[in-house]
């Protein structure tokens, strides 16, 4: 069995942010402790299915917040993973945090705990950007948040920045870049805003009360950005992320997210969580409350053989992806890595096809109007080019 990753859903925050469509919840707490039970469960339902430990290089721990919950917490979902899973040698365990309330002891208990990477949502150093998005941290929890991390041990850490947002000029975006910078981080993740339907942000732009943000601009804080990390020794390697070269462990990417990006196998555990293991999409319920209750009630029992792998009782949906599928979605996540992009060896030993063979007018058309191009060096990977970079949902379309 090849090594699969582990995402875990916590689905609790202290405040809902006015931009933010994830599935999560202020005002649940109450619900923790039942909620990690649950949690615990599935991960053993689940290796209880798969027939044997499976092998695991990666797990990130996702939300919501994660870092809502106590050290203890986390500890029992760590625990139960070690018992029911084959933790492989070198694990990259990443969670994610928020930076207004960490401290010392709990991150060393997090530490001592294998947690091994840390994503601190940074977004904006202005504390009008950060406002407008109600986060409710300022920029100076950041530092502090970031000291604390590396006094506690961590040797890789994230920020997490954001651009486009709305009245955010470009010499503030360099600013918010650039104080980040100063901090030191391993990682860089740097999205540009999306107005997501059904969230209060979305609501005020339509009632006029905010302006949309302005793509142009945008596109251009992308590109600056871009240029600027390169000087200052960052490698980009997917189109929203950056790292740092290590002398020791190389470039430091997320270990985790390449799994995705690479259409590799990967189990969502807690509500609302999605997976991808045995050529099947899974996806959980999304009510903390429901999946909490399904978990905890569930009779061995009675439902014996209504769990084939890599189903668990949260489980509400299982799509099979056959083969076609499946090299489209390769091609859509894949494209998504700058350096890499696609390797034409490793798709023909997967698929026993060349890229050519399936996609011939898409790929000469995309490399003639100058979107993706072939690596120089060795001729193998299928990549975007600069512009493609900007232009990369009109690339995927073309694959679908
Ligand atoms: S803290 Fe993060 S996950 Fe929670 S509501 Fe805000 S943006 Fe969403």
């Amino acid at each position: 069995m090849q090594p699969h990753s582990v995402y875990l859903h916590i689905p609790f925050c202290r405040h809902r942010c006015g931009y933010c469509d994830f599935n999560t919840y202020a005002g649940l707490d109450d619900l923790i402790p039942a909620y990690v039970q649950a949690l615990c469960h599935e991960i053993r339902y689940l290796a209880e299915n798969c027939g044997r430990k499976p092998p695991i290089h990666t797990i990130f721990l996702g939300g919501g917040t994660p870092s809502i919950l106590p050290a203890g917490e986390i500890e029992k979902i760590i625990n139960q993973l070690y018992q029911d899973f084959n933790i492989l040698e070198g694990i990259e365990i990443t969670m994610e945090a928020n930076p207004g309330r960490l401290t010392y002891d709990y991150l060393k208990s997090l530490y001592e705990l294998g947690i091994n990477r840390i994503s601190l949502g940074m977004q904006s150093a202005n504390p009008g950007e950060l406002l407008l998005l109600e986060r409710q941290h300022e920029f100076h929890q950041i530092a502090n948040a970031v000291s604390l991390v590396r006094k506690a041990g961590f040797k890789n850490y994230n920020l997490d920045l954001i651009f486009g947002i709305p009245y955010q000029t470009l010499e503030s975006w360099q600013l918010s870049l650039e104080l980040g910078l100063s901090l030191g981080p391993d990682h860089l993740s740097l999205y540009s805003l999306t107005i997501e339907p059904g969230t209060p942000l979305e609501n005020w732009v339509t009632r006029g009360l905010l302006s949309e943000p302005d793509q142009d601009l945008s596109a251009e804080m992308y590109e600056w950005a871009s240029e600027f990390l390169n000087e200052r020794g960052f490698e980009q390697y997917e189109i929203s992320n950056w790292a740092r070269r290590d002398e020791v462990n190389g470039l430091l990417t997320c270990q985790h997210n390449l799994q995705y990006w690479r259409n590799f196998p990967y189990f969502g555990l807690g509500a609302g969580a999605h997976g991808y293991a045995d050529g099947k999409r899974t996806a959980n319920v999304r009510s903390p409350r429901v999946y909490t209750q399904k978990l905890l009630t569930w009779d061995e029992k009675d439902n014996q053989n209504n769990l084939s792998f890599p189903k668990t009782p949260a489980t509400a949906s299982v799509v099979t992806i056959d083969r076609s599928e499946e090299i489209k979605e390769t091609m859509m996540m894949g494209l998504r890595l700058t350096e890499e992009g696609i390797s034409q060896k490793e798709f023909q030993a997967r698929f026993g096809t060349t890229l050519e063979d399936v996609f011939d007018t898409q790929i000469d058309d995309l490399i003639e109007v100058g979107l993706l191009e072939w690596d120089r060096m060795t001729n193998d990977h299928l990549r975007l080019t600069p512009r493609g970079r900007l232009l990369g949902n009109q690339v995927f379309l073309r694959f679908i």
